[in-house]
């Protein structure tokens, strides 16, 4: 499989491992291990990339920005699919359009970083690059990259992976389920009760179907797909295998990877990667791209213009957005190719509170979601989905929102090993307003 990459590129962001033997060594373990997707599963997602990007569909990615081994518990899981099924419930019955459930999750495990290292006081050490590399405690132990890692990520993602299945395909995400998502959250908020509303009105649809003698087996399962970065190269290329139906080679770690905004360098090793395999792929697109960059990477990444093949991860920011955005939509409009347009409002947006914590805050968020929306509209385009960090948990990392969290209220529960996440409620609220974007969208 090696010969099928490019091996002399140059490649960004990967951990400086100190025992190259023993990554050897896990390598050819990682070869020997079942694929984690099926190939066929990849290209389902495909066609329905497909369908979004033509405005038939809404994607709708979220998870953790740093997958741990240590938050990879049934009830942590099983809180971040409640909270994904309940915003795709919301933006599907607002919208009345299907939406594609994907999460940042079964996989998530490494970080680029802006520095190699961080530095306490006198000490300096690497810095965390995800439970991929190292451990976050800062101890010159935890922090010096290990590559037995890597096989715990593959049994963290097959275990995560296996639970995600059995819940979405096992009864758990059937539709008339919808109130029993929403148990086990703080249910006084008023979008709590927002949501219990609209529940209660999907209930009676579903009743009024039935009545009418219509109970379809589509609503018991739903589908769920896997997906994270594809930055630790070794990693991903070990489970880059040839699909027996197709003879491709397809990257069966998730169903659809993405290159980070450091990495997608245009003759480095990680494009070449996504060039070579046949899953859906992302790019992240932040504010200095230029339009000739964003025909580049379409050129590069999809020269035979496969329906659903490409997504591109729009992160500038709030504040650029409205300016930034426009010249690359136009462009690629006027190429006449196609990508699905995703927004991710939350890189763009990151700040360092007074109280030293990383934060984003909501109203940054949803004013570059609304600006992402605002730009597509103007220009005829279609605003095909949103990428976003969250988690099921009641965390205080994100400020604003319904709950309005303050600068000092995020020292109460900041659980994140990297960037900030949006918590159960803030979701919520986010998918009620983009559901109404969607809905003003159609009118
Ligand atoms: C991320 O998605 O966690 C990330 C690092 O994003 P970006 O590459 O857009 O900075
Ligand atoms: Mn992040």
């Amino acid at each position: 499989m090696e010969s099928l990459f490019n091996n002399s590129l140059a490649i960004a962001q990967q951990p400086a491992w100190p025992d190259r033997e023993k990554l050897a060594q896990v390598v050819t373990e990682l070869r020997t291990l079942p694929p984690l997707v099926f190939a066929g599963e990849c290209d389902n997602l495909k066609s329905k990339i497909a369908q979004a990007a033509s405005g038939a569909a809404f994607w709708l990615q979220g998870g953790d920005c740093a997958e741990t081994f240590a938050a990879a518990t049934a009830d942590s899981i099983r809180n971040r699919i409640k909270t994904i099924l309940q915003m795709a419930a919301v933006l599907q019955y607002g919208a009345s359009m299907p939406v594609i459930k994907v999460g940042r999750m079964a996989g998530q495990f490494a970080k680029p970083r802006s520095n190699d290292t961080e530095k306490r006081g006198e000490i300096e050490l690497p810095a965390y690059r995800g439970d991929a590399v190292n451990d976050l405690k800062f101890t010159k132990e935890s922090r010096t990259p290990d590559p037995s890692r890597l096989l715990k990520v593959y049994h963290t993602s097959s275990a995560t992976l296996n639970l995600v299945r059995a819940f979405t395909q096992g009864g758990f995400a059937d539709l008339r389920l919808v109130h029993e998502w929403n148990k086990g959250f703080v249910r006084d908020s008023e979008i709590g009760s927002r949501y219990e509303a609209l529940a209660k009105e999907i209930g009676r649809a579903l009743e009024f179907m039935k009545s009418a003698g219509v109970n379809p087996e589509e609503f018991k399962t739903v589908d769920f797909y896997s997906s994270h970065e594809a930055l630790i190269l070794e990693y991903e290329k070990a489970l880059t295998r040839i699909d027996s139906r197709s003879d491709q080679p397809y990257d069966v770690s998730a169903h659809f990877l993405w290159i980070g905004e450091r990495t997608r360098q245009l003759d480095g090793a990680h494009i070449d990667f996504a060039k070579k395999i046949r899953n859906p792929i992302g790019v992240k697109i932040g504010p200095k791209t230029s339009p000739a960059d964003a025909l580049a990477l379409i050129e590069t990444l999809n020269p035979e213009e496969e329906p659903g093949r490409l997504t591109f991860i729009i992160r500038m920011g709030a504040k650029n957005i409205r300016t930034a955005l426009p010249p690359i939509v136009e462009s690629v409009k006027k190429s006449g190719r196609t990508v699905l347009w995703v927004c991710d409002p939350m890189h763009g947006n990151t700040y360092e509170a007074p109280t030293g914590y990383k934060t984003r805050s909501f109203d940054d968020v949803m004013n570059e979601v609304k600006g992402f929306f605002e730009v597509h509209h103007k220009l005829g385009t279609h605003p095909g989905g949103i990428h976003v960090e969250l988690t099921g948990d009641d965390v205080t990392e994100c400020v604003g929102g319904g709950m309005d969290i303050s600068h000092e209220d995020l020292a109460t529960r900041y659980e994140s090993a990297c960037d900030p996440r949006l918590n159960h409620t803030q979701s919520l609220e986010l998918a009620f307003l983009v559901a109404e974007m969607l809905r003003d969208g159609k009118r």
